[in-house]
């Protein structure tokens, strides 16, 4: 046997030998993913057709030669449909089952017409050995179905890239990466048929069994550099993209590996040229996310976003791999604006009263309390102001419940504009008030009360178009705490100017009266 020859059937052998390799490896480690199914077929009659050309070759007679082609014949046909449907199912588009049987028309077809081409010779118009050949090798001349299989095959293959390709835009960086992949090893065997059907290649060997297991190597390393089945893109762009969670994924070195849309939100400036990159150069402008990246701590983190302040929990998930040897980490950011939002909002609700917005008689007591703690580290006066609206319940009776409300928030709105920051204002009980002076002697506080006595007095709430103007009672009080006396509170001088008030009552009300 010529040397050539000898060469040409090992290269088909092992091309048949590495289908079989690519079939076996995919029933074992992958046979439940998406397109898994068509790419176990497609390598099984890939690797059928290549042994049986390996026959061909070694053949020694045209007889021999041509029992081999309808062997050949029996797996070829399916192969463009199987490629077909993988490519459909891998990228998650699916078609009718009608659809799937109409792509066995042409290669059934096909079959028939070379098992029955001595009747019609519409598929080879001759089959006869090569004259010009050192070792007996066919030449066929293709009929017209013979161009209608070749144009089905090429469509097959086209429709496969053109699926892929459409993916490909869908995609993220690493993913364009394993469907180029895939794309590259289509076009191997649009090549080889080329040269084949011109007739280029020497001997009219064909070229397309050693092609096909070639683009299988492709396919092959696409799944297992990328686990092409294990994570199907239509899977991650389905779960990773749609996620409202920014994530993204590092390794143990601290470099992007994948991050979705999402996180383009927090982190402007990814693209996808950051994958491979530091995370700590990429983030290199913000050094609070990179102190918290750094950390590796679930923790609060805020932003603004086109002008408004996102929230965000962020955490952190290692991973690890089938040793249990952590290979990197998953950081989530999740949007909790609205729970923080939410929560300061009840906050709020908790510490005001509803109806004058100033603060409750609880949350009075607890920030007075914490401002009497920071008083007795250093030593120095506060006074306190306990007010009552005169002759309420007139009001009430001769006006009604609303008006009644309406002037209680005109009291505690003209007191709230009198009070200086830092000072405390309460709602004490249904129309009494009281406010706490950090820092403030007696004189001082006396004006104020007095100040926002005859301010109510002065003002006039309009209700139902009724004018109706009141005044309150004010009861003073005033202590000197010294630096570590703790002995005072809001407790023991609330009662001191409770007194103080009920002498202003006394006194005939609309005045201000101290107890000190
Ligand atoms: P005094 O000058 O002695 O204080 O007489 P008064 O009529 O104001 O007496 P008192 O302080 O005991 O009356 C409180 C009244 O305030 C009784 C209640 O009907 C009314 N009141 C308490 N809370 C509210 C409220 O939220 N809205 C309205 N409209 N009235 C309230
Ligand atoms: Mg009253
Ligand atoms: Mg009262």
């Amino acid at each position: 046997m010529p040397r050539e020859l000898l060469l040409s059937i090992l290269v088909v052998i092992i091309a048949g030998a590495l289908s079989l390799f690519l079939c076996l490896f995919a029933q074992l480690k992958i046979k439940d993913a998406p397109g898994a199914k068509a790419y176990i077929l497609v390598t099984l009659l890939s690797s059928i057709f290549t042994f049986s050309y390996a026959f061909e070759l070694s053949s020694t007679s045209l007889e021999q030669i041509i029992f081999w082609l309808r062997v050949e014949y029996l797996a070829l046909p399916f192969i463009p449909v199987f490629l077909l449907l993988m490519c459909i199912e891998y990228v998650g588009h699916r078609i009718k089952k009608v659809w799937q049987y109409a792509l066995f028309i042409i290669p059934f077809i096909t079959i028939f017409m070379h098992y029955t081409n001595d009747l019609h010779h519409l598929y080879y118009k001759s089959m006869e050995l090569r004259s010009d050949s050192p070792f007996p090798i066919i030449k066929l001349v293709g009929g017209p179905w013979f161009y209608v299989h070749s144009l089905f095959l090429f469509l097959c293959v086209m429709i496969s890239i053109i699926i892929l390709l459409k993916q490909v835009k869908k995609s993220s960086f690493r993913f364009k990466m394993q469907i180029s992949m895939m794309v590259a090893g289509l076009l191997i065997p649009i090549i080889a048929n080329y040269y084949y059907i011109n007739g280029l290649s020497s001997y009219g060997i064909d070229l397309g069994p050693v092609s096909m297991s070639i683009t299988f190597i492709f396919h092959g390393a696409a799944l297992l550099t990328f686990q092409m089945f294990n994570v199907a893109p239509i899977a991650r762009e389905t779960v990773f993209e749609s996620m409202k969670e920014g994530v993204i994924v590092l390794n143990q070195q601290g470099l992007i590996v994948d991050y979705n849309r999402g996180m383009c939100k927090v982190m402007p400036m990814l693209d996808e040229h950051s994958i491979g990159k530091s995370i700590t150069s990429v983030l290199n402008g913000n050094h609070q996310l990179r102190g918290i990246i750094d950390l590796k701590q679930d923790s609060d983190f805020n932003c603004s976003i086109n002008g408004d302040m996102v929230h965000y929990h962020i955490g952190f998930s290692p991973v690890f791999n089938k040793n249990n040897l952590p290979i990197g980490q998953i950081i989530t950011f999740a949007d909790v604006t609205e729970r923080v939002l939410m929560l300061e909002k009840m906050k709020q609700l908790a510490s005001l009263d509803g109806l004058t917005q100033i603060l409750n008689r609880t949350f009075f007591i607890k920030k007075s309390e914490m401002l009497f703690d920071a008083l007795s580290m250093e030593g120095g006066n506060v006074s306190v102001i306990m007010f009552d609206i005169d002759h309420f319940k007139n009001v009430n009776d001769t006006f009604g419940h609303e008006a009644g409300d309406a002037l209680i928030t005109l009291v505690a709105n003209t007191a709230k504009e009198h009070i200086r920051e830092g000072d405390l204002l309460g709602r004490y009980g249904g129309e009494e008030f009281i406010i706490c002076l950090p820092n403030t002697a007696l004189p001082t506080a006396y004006e104020l009360a007095d100040m926002i006595r005859e301010k109510v007095s002065e003002s006039i709430a309009v209700v139902n178009e009724e004018k109706i103007s009141v005044t309150c009672s004010f009861g003073v009080t005033t202590a000197l705490i010294e630096a570590g006396d703790r002995s005072i509170s809001i407790k023991t001088l609330m009662p001191q100017a409770d007194q103080a008030l009920y002498a202003a009552k006394k006194k005939g009300r609309n005045c201000v009266q101290i107890i000190a």
